[in-house]
């Protein structure tokens, strides 16, 4: 892969955070989910997690100044110095402004750009089905992946747990700010010519499996 730095663009439920997570593997740079450092400043009840918790659980943005902080934070650390892959950043218009002058910054160069695009209904099934363990992190869906026995984990026997924000009015409410907050910047990266577009809808090894494949030549 020529870029350093590879972003996954796409709504709620998409599937930014699983293929993030291969991509991480396939170039062996870190991911970076701005979802997971708030969870984590939320379950440590941390400052930072106390500011974002009401907003998360409703399903709203976090303040831009927030989550801009946190990845420049965790981008200063030496496992970045040779990229890094993003996962839920950006998600405005002005947090895309700002990392492009975070990259240019530290000589970074411009991102590749993902975008996964899923149906709507394809969406909703893989948000309220989604349960995850909380002991081993294993993600299941009770649609797609369901667990071998009723809402228990396989590998441990732990009850799983949806998560906080995937309720109907939150997750209502992540749609909708991913459609006016998140989706120009499909757009944005276009007119860069940095977006890359993929069919969310196959099942997650498949989109792997391809995007190892053309981003390696990207
Ligand atoms: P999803 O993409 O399934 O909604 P994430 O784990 O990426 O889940 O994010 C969960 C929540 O964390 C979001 O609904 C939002 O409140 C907050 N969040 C994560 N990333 C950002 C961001 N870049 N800007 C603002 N808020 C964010």
């Amino acid at each position: 892969m020529r870029a350093q730095v590879l972003i996954f663009l796409g709504a709620p439920g998409a599937g930014k955070g699983t293929q993030a997570t291969e991509a991480s593997k396939e170039f062996g740079i870190p991911q970076i989910s701005t979802g997971e450092i708030l969870r984590e400043a939320v379950a440590r009840r941390m400052p930072l997690g106390l500011a974002a918790k009401a907003k998360m659980e409703q399903g709203e943005l976090v303040p831009d100044e927030v989550v801009c902080g946190i990845v420049e934070d965790r981008v200063s650390r030496t496992d970045c110095r040779n990229g890094f892959i993003l996962d839920g950043f950006p998600r405005t218009v002005a947090q895309a402004v700002f990392l492009d002058d975070m990259l240019e910054r530290r000589g970074l160069g411009k991102p590749l750009v993902v975008n996964l695009q899923v149906e709507s209904d394809v969406l909703l099934k893989r948000l309220t089905g989604r349960r995850t363990c909380p002991v081993c992190g294993k993600i299941y869906n009770i649609y797609f992946s369901p667990p071998r026995q009723d809402e228990l984990c396989d590998v441990d026997g732990t009850p799983l747990q949806s998560r906080a924000d995937d309720n109907e009015g939150s997750i209502r409410r992540r749609l909708e700010a991913y459609e006016r907050q998140t989706r120009p910047l499909i757009d944005y990266y276009r007119e860069r010519t940095l977006l890359h577009e993929t069919d969310g809808n196959r099942e997650p090894p498949v989109i792997a499996r391809d995007l190892a494949g053309e981003l390696r030549y990207s």
